[in-house]
């Protein structure tokens, strides 16, 4: 169910707004909509439109479009996965969460503890660093053949990440989503399709 439930939430005075085609970064579907609160070049609003907040005709969310065009929240990366233990679904959905708001780097450091997670829940021993974890996974055969590269990858990322402060990028945060999404279908969403 939506957080913003039409039977639940009402928006007050809502104003017609330019119809505006964007993928709602609250339920992930593509709309259009040109209902919500206009932000204009003056000080009572009014003037040039400025972007605004936008109402989904879908799940009734707001979506904040700010005058460069950045919209907030924003399309979250990765993709739900099925039949994924609770605690785990909790914080790989805090992960892609973090993404929709701008925090990359929360999000690789909540990715980095989804991996230890798994680790632990699949043989590893507990209290080790991020890379233990990650060539666990590898070593278990949690990879693909062929995924070697990306656990490289990811091992390199890790650890630069671990020794300087560093503000990570959009795409490097794409690439552990990427990869935790990945675990968690051959770890937990496949095995479950199998009756
Ligand atoms: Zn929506």
């Amino acid at each position: 169910m939506s957080r913003f439930d039409r039977k639940q939430v009402n928006w007050y005075a809502t104003q017609k707004l330019e119809p505006y085609s964007f993928v709602c970064g609250h339920c992930n579907n593509q709309v259009s909509s040109s209902l919500g609160y206009k932000t204009g070049h003056y000080i009572d609003g009014s003037g040039e439109e400025k972007g605004g907040v936008y109402i989904c005709p879908h799940c009734h969310g707001p979506t904040i479009v700010a005058p460069d065009g950045t919209r907030l929240p924003d399309v979250p990366i990765g993709n739900s996965v099925d039949h994924v233990p609770q605690d785990l679904v909790d914080l790989y959905e805090e992960a892609r969460r973090c993404t929709s708001t701008g925090c990359y780097t929360a999000s690789v450091l909540v990715c980095r503890k989804i991996i230890m997670h798994i680790g632990v829940a699949n043989g590893a021993d507990e209290g080790k660093n991020f890379l233990y974890y990650v060539d666990h996974l590898a070593d278990a055969g949690f990879v693909p053949p062929n995924g070697k590269t990306w656990v490289d990858h990811i091992r390199k990322k890790g650890n630069e990440a671990n020794h300087e402060i560093k503000l990570i990028t959009r795409d490097d945060t794409r690439e552990l989503i990427v990869f935790i999404e990945m675990l968690l279908r051959f770890i937990y969403e496949f095995p479950a399709m199998m009756p």
